[in-house]
């Protein structure tokens, strides 16, 4: 797997400045891969983020559970530790919960921050820079104390199985990235009139991944998935990744609602345009299951390229994400009516994008 180091922006290098974090230079470390790199996105499987992730997610499944005291318990593979691996794990614990467990991995910016340096320095043994100078993280010194402590117990007991399941899950997706990625970010850019990135999109695939099994920071656009979670797996996992990079690509049908909104004097309504990135990737990937389904890469380029009606779509018998995990019957029925309504026909092509937010916000 090609690990790759994307410069910092300066602007991320000076919030890491104002957050208290110090930006070493990156690490060098490369690995050519094996096999010709896939479109669109970029697969890593990194022990440092795996760990932090790890003890983030115990660290609140601590914090929230009724008993309090053992949380070391609550993963599997990790009852057996030896008495100075308890003490090492347990004294991690207890600084992920003081320090972390309260802040949102998604919008934090000092979540968000650590997790794009400890990616970055996935190759490195050590965060501190004594084995390899070009290693020193630069994060702050008990959180670089307290994962280089828990570190040799989370390599004994839980990494060899957490890497393995993120491999496993990007081997499965690798082939429906192969045969789709390129026309299906295609289809999204022109869908939300905005170029795709140029860049691969550097995927980060975890054990844990937040409660929502996967989300996405900007700036530098990157994604994170849980290769465990059950609603990232088989053809889901496809609309998964591009509803994640969508994401870095919604500013303009985002603002174009905002905009019509405030033409209108109407309130801007919440979560339409998220619920819109949801049914377009989910329209966009519902004929390619089925295509995939039938090992046809031929037609499936075809329907991507054309993006027939919705009716033709239906009869695949794959169920888009949002209407399995039931999101449209949280509060945003509405907006599902819309969305069919008014959406749907720009994605068939037969109304432009200006008129079809319009007509979106005119029936809010
Ligand atoms: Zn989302």
């Amino acid at each position: 797997m090609r690990i790759v180091s994307p410069p910092i922006r300066r602007t991320v290098r000076d919030l890491l400045f104002c957050a208290g974090l110090l930006v070493a230079s990156t690490a060098s470390a490369q690995e050519e891969p094996p096999s010709i790199p896939l479109p669109v996105f970029e697969f890593h499987s990194g022990f440092w983020l795996n760990l932090h992730h790890t003890l983030y997610r115990q660290a609140r499944l601590q914090r929230s559970s009724a008993a309090g005291a053992n949380a070391v318990t609550t993963t599997a593979g990790i009852n057996n530790l030896s008495p100075a691996e308890a003490r090492a794990w347990n004294s991690a614990l207890a600084f992920y919960t003081k320090t972390y467990a309260d802040k949102d991995l998604t919008v934090s910016l000092e979540m968000i921050l650590i997790k794009n340096q400890l990616g970055d320095f996935e190759t490195c043994e050590d965060l501190t820079g004594v084995k390899k100078k070009t290693c020193d993280a630069g994060l702050p010194a008990q959180l670089t104390q307290t994962l280089e402590s828990a570190a040799p117990v989370y390599r004994a007991h839980l990494w060899t199985d957490h890497d393995r399941s993120n491999r496993r899950w990007i081997s499965a997706v690798a082939p429906l990235v192969r045969r789709n990625g390129l026309d299906v970010s295609h289809r999204l850019a022109e869908i939300y009139q905005t170029p795709w990135p140029r860049e691969r999109i550097r995927v980060d695939v975890t054990s844990f991944a937040s409660s929502t099994g996967a989300y996405t920071t900007l700036d530098p656009l990157r994604v994170t998935v849980s290769a465990t979670d059950a609603r990232n797996q088989g053809a889901e996992a496809l609309e998964v990744l591009f509803h994640e990079a969508s994401h870095g690509i919604a500013d303009v049908v985002q603002d174009a609602i905002f905009r019509e909104c405030r033409q209108r004097d109407k309130p801007i309504p919440r979560d339409l345009w998220h619920a819109l990135l949801f049914y377009t990737t989910g329209e966009v990937i519902r004929p390619l299951a089925s295509a995939n389904a039938s090992s046809s890469p031929a037609s499936s380029a075809a329907e991507v390229s054309s993006s027939g009606p919705s009716s033709a779509t239906s009869s695949s018998g794959y169920v888009p994400y949002a209407v399995r995990e039931g999101l449209y019957k949280r509060g945003w029925e509405n907006y599902l009516r819309i969305l069919t309504q008014y959406w749907q026909p720009y994605l068939d092509g037969r109304v432009d994008f200006s008129d079809a937010v319009a007509h979106m916000v005119s029936a809010l």
